[in-house]
């Protein structure tokens, strides 16, 4: 799981360093394999756990322009964009913590699109809310991530279930769209 950013905002650099040094930890992979079963996929907690692992290729995030339209809508990945993440910049004042868990969230998506030998979307939600699809790869293994973060930054284990819960509060959105290039900022 490798993470790439060339723009200049500090959560996000801190939260890209974060996902890149979390991609060797363990016990966070354990947790991905071991869980009993992610909704809406047929496919194995312990085979999407080795697909995510698989994948090589670095997934750079990029800033996609605020749109009156998306204003929930956290982040994106495109269809015909591979191994891209665009963060709306709307969102671009959220903690570090929350930005972990957009991040792993849309590097699942992007190996479920592009990277695991298999075109179709197979672990993704059904919908855009996080509150209908929270058991779904994207949204637990994202939550999953946060839960890292907090943990390691705060020690608070309080904190714990308020992360986890976390992008459900902030009513998180994300979409599966088309981005053009003149909404990349
Ligand atoms: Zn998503």
């Amino acid at each position: 799981m490798q993470i790439s950013y060339t723009n200049n905002n500090e959560n996000m650099i801190e939260a890209v360093d974060f996902v890149n040094k979390l991609s060797s930890k363990e016990d966070f992979w354990s947790e991905v394999a071991e869980h009993p079963k992610f909704d809406n996929t047929d496919v194995k907690s312990e085979e999407i756990c080795r697909r995510l692992r698989a994948c090589t290729k670095a997934v750079t995030v990029q800033h996609w322009k605020f749109d009156e339209e998306r204003k929930k809508t956290v982040a994106a990945t495109d269809p015909s964009r591979p191994y891209r993440i665009y963060y709306h910049t709307r969102f671009l004042t959220n903690l570090a913590a929350a930005m972990v868990n957009t991040l792993v969230h849309e590097f699942v998506h992007n190996v479920d699109m592009f990277d695991d030998g298999v075109s179709t979307n197979e672990y993704t939600h059904n919908g855009q809310r996080a509150r209908d699809n929270q058991g779904t790869a994207p949204y637990w293994i994202g939550d999953l991530a946060q839960h890292y973060y907090v943990v390691a930054h705060s020690g608070v284990s309080l904190l714990d279930n308020e992360a986890r819960n976390y992008a459900e509060q902030q009513e998180f959105e994300c979409e599966i769209v088309k981005v053009d290039d003149d909404e990349i900022e």
